[in-house]
Parts: C-alpha cells; sequence; structure tokens
C-alpha cells in the first residue's frame, strides 16, 4: 500500500460545476426575517468579501472590521495561508470519524498541549503535562469543562464535588449547561428549568468567591477578562489570590479563554499576564480563524476522567479543522502577531485615551491588547450604528461598552481610521 503522502498537491480548486442563484441585499434582509428564527437582530448589509481588516458587502462598500467576527478572524479576513489551508485540506480529505486517526489531530493536540505547558512555567513556575480534547465551539468547550470537571471528581478522585462557581458578568456559551454557567440573567430568561449545581460570585472580588465555596464546589469557572460582559479587566493580583484559594480548597480552577486565547490580549494566553497557571482553559474562537473548532486543554490528571465513550462529537478533530488550526498557530508563529497584538493595543489604548478619554459620554477606555472597551454613557447601539455608517465595524459588549477586537494582523494606519470614525460617531 502506498504510504500517506500529505505533501502531494490537493485537488485543485475547480470553480463549482453548481452556482446557486445570487440574492439581492434586498432580498436577503426579507428573507430573513420570513425565514429564520428570530433570534439574531442583523444590521442591513450582507459581507460578500473580505480582505484583511477589511470587510466589502454586496455592494462594494468596505468596512475596517474591528470586531473581526468577535475575535474569530485574528488572522483577519481571505488571509492567504488560511484559504490556501482550507482549500488543500479539503481536497485531501475533509471528515472521518473520531474511530480512526487523521493527520493532523494528533500534531495539532501536541502543539497546543507544549503551548500550554511552557506558558504555565514560564508564567507560574507550574510543570504539567496537558492533554486536549476537540469541540467545535466556545459553547462545547464549556460543556466538556463542565463534563470533565464533575467526572473528575466522582471518578478519578471518587469524592463528587458536582458544584461550580462562576462570576457575575460571565459567559460562557448558550447550550444549556454554559447558559447555566453564564451569570446573566438576560441569557437564561425564560428557559428554567436550568442545569443545577451552579453558583454565582462577583468578578474580580475574592472574598465573594470564598463565600461559595464548600466541600460540593468542584471548581471555580471564570475568564480572565470578561468579553461579553463588559471587556471587565481583573484587579491586580486578584488571579493569584483565587489560584491560592482554589489551592486551599481543593477545587479546580477552569480558565474560559475562549475570546482571551491565542494572542487577543498581548499573549498567546490571557493567564501569563496574571502569574498563574490553570488546571484545564478552554479555546475556541480565533483557533480557526473562522472554522469552527474549539479545544479544552486539561492537566493530565484531570483529563484522565475523559475515559473512552465518556465524551464524543462527531465532527470534534476532523482533519480540515485540526489542520486549518495548525497553520493558524503557525502563522502566528511566523508573523509575531502575538507581539503585534501587545504593540497595537498599546497604540490603540493610547489613542483612544487620548482622542477620547476626555468626551464628556467616555466613562472608561480598558482592555487588554487588541480586546477593549469603551464605556459611554447614552445610547451605545446609536454610536455602534454611526460606526458603521462611517465604515467602522464594532460590537456591542455589557450594556454601554463599544468592543474593539481587531484582527491581529492590523497596523497603525488600521487604529488611526478606528478612532477617527469612533471619535467622529461619539461627536
Ligand atoms: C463566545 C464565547 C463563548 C461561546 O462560544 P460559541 O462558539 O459562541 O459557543 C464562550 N465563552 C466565551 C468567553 C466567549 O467569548
Amino acid at each position: 500500500m502506498p504510504a500517506a503522502d500529505s505533501a502531494r498537491p490537493a485537488a485543485a480548486a475547480a470553480v463549482c460545476q453548481f452556482t446557486p442563484d445570487p440574492w439581492s441585499t434586498q432580498a436577503i434582509v426579507a428573507g430573513h426575517g420570513r425565514y429564520l428564527m428570530p433570534s439574531y437582530k442583523n444590521a442591513p448589509i450582507v459581507f460578500a468579501r473580505g480582505e484583511g481588516p477589511w470587510n466589502l458587502d454586496q455592494d462594494g462598500r468596505r468596512y475596517l472590521d474591528f470586531s473581526a467576527g468577535v475575535a474569530v478572524n485574528g488572522l483577519g479576513h481571505n488571509h492567504p495561508d488560511l484559504v490556501a489551508a482550507v482549500a488543500g485540506q479539503a481536497g485531501r480529505i475533509i471528515h472521518q470519524s473520531n474511530y480512526w486517526h487523521n493527520e493532523h489531530a494528533v500534531p495539532l493536540a501536541a502543539d497546543l498541549c507544549g503551548r500550554f505547558e511552557r506558558a504555565a512555567l514560564s508564567a507560574a513556575g507550574v510543570e504539567l503535562q496537558a492533554r486536549a480534547f476537540f469541540c467545535n465551539s466556545g459553547a462545547e468547550g464549556t460543556e466538556a469543562a463542565v463534563k470533565l470537571v464533575r467526572r473528575y471528581h466522582s471518578r478519578v478522585r471518587n469524592q463528587p464535588r458536582p458544584v461550580i462557581v462562576t462570576v457575575k458578568g460571565s459567559f460562557h456559551g448558550r447550550t444549556y449547561a454554559a447558559m447555566s454557567a453564564t451569570a446573566q440573567p438576560k441569557y437564561q430568561d425564560g428557559f428554567d428549568p436550568l442545569v443545577p449545581g451552579f453558583r454565582y460570585a462577583e468578578f474580580g472580588q475574592l472574598d465573594s468567591i470564598a463565600a461559595q465555596l464548600d466541600g460540593s464546589v468542584g471548581a471555580v469557572f471564570i475568564e480572565v477578562v470578561q468579553g461579553e460582559g463588559g471587556v471587565c479587566v481583573p484587579p491586580p493580583g486578584f488571579f493569584k489570590a483565587l489560584r491560592h484559594l482554589c489551592d486551599q480548597r481543593g477545587v479546580l480552577l477552569g480558565l474560559d479563554e475562549v475570546q482571551t486565547g491565542l494572542g487577543r490580549t498581548g499573549t498567546l494566553f490571557a493567564f501569563e499576564q496574571e502569574g498563574i497557571a490553570p488546571d484545564l482553559l478552554w479555546l475556541a474562537k480565533a483557533l480557526g480563524g473562522g472554522i469552527p473548532i474549539g479545544a479544552v486543554l486539561a492537566r493530565d490528571e484531570v483529563a484522565q476522567a475523559l475515559q473512552p465513550g465518556t465524551h464524543a462529537t462527531t465532527f470534534g478533530a476532523n482533519a480540515l479543522v485540526t489542520y486549518v488550526g495548525r497553520v493558524v498557530l503557525g502563522v502566528l508563529d511566523r508573523d509575531d502577531l502575538v507581539g503585534n497584538a501587545r504593540r497595537m493595543g498599546d497604540y490603540l489604548m493610547g489613542q483612544l485615551r487620548t482622542r477620547l478619554g476626555n468626551h464628556p459620554r467616555v466613562q472608561d477606555i480598558r482592555g487588554r491588547g487588541l480586546m477593549c472597551g469603551v464605556q459611554l454613557q447614552g445610547d451605545v447601539q446609536a454610536v455602534i450604528a454611526q460606526c458603521r455608517t462611517r465604515g467602522l465595524l464594532v460590537s456591542l459588549a455589557g450594556a454601554d461598552v463599544v468592543r474593539m477586537t481587531p484582527p491581529l494582523v492590523i497596523d497603525r494606519g488600521h487604529i488611526d481610521f478606528a478612532v477617527e470614525q469612533l471619535a467622529a460617531a461619539l461627536g
């Protein structure tokens, strides 16, 4: 039998022989109201193309994308290596089940585990061996993390500790356990009964978390910087104290790095800036550059909880998504995009403070790296809409925060344009 040759040329990216009918912008906007469940309230723009940090709508208007699909398009749009990776791997093989190996899942796991291990060592002097579980989204990462810590305590430690403490303003996804972990009433409204076994404390307040920790608590799950909650940055020393508290009480520390992970905050993992190492963490958004993939990374002892048959997902770890993950990580390294996120994050924060720091509507400017929030008084949605008509895409976080999560490939010129438009939109 011939040996597998992953270097062979992929099938040519041939022109698709079936071309669906094009729809006009107007037809799509009307069709959205008629055919889709009304769960998304969309702005009336149909994006048809991308070019690095720019997005083009069907009518050719250009927008600078400082949302990046909510921190997903870390490499920007249509990155040549990402395009080639998707086409190339699709031309070899897209999917097989997890009953067999493919060429990329194990190498991607090795790469991610190695990065987690080195970060834990350099940030906190912690030596650990990590293992990965691949899934398809952030919420699925949270789900796997919930199952992992519950089964770890009940089957590895033989002492059930089913309760997980999360914090107010958090966001962990929309599936049932993830929604139950998300300590924000607006995401849970009308969905009772929730998954039992979650308790909520205050973000950044150690006493509040400590008060929830009894012998039934198996883990604290928390974002390092709250994304959807409003780009909330922890007070200095909070995570070190939390790590110490968890150690004292035999509680696992699980970090939801779905939004902060993979360079967004100026380090590969956001926890590196806190001088701690978690027992487990999970990633999704930026890992596939737009191709759906998530990963849970955990210390070996914890990871042992997921013995054969305990957890699985059909699409997770297929050859296409894991190949793309490898390419994304490789491009981050090759082009020093984590360093660029740190440098551009400093510049963005500086420009926002200089230009908007004294604006009467600006309450606060905060963030880490290229995850920035500008908290406003008054109608924030109107400001976001104004930005859009000026060719800048930003998103809402929390009740009153304009969030900027641009691609990690931006330069100073993009930042100048964005700050200019936001300033003009504020008037
Ligand atoms: C976006 C997000 C999720 C949910 O990810 P999905 O892919 O939408 O399921 C979970 N946690 C955090 C911190 C997020 O930002």
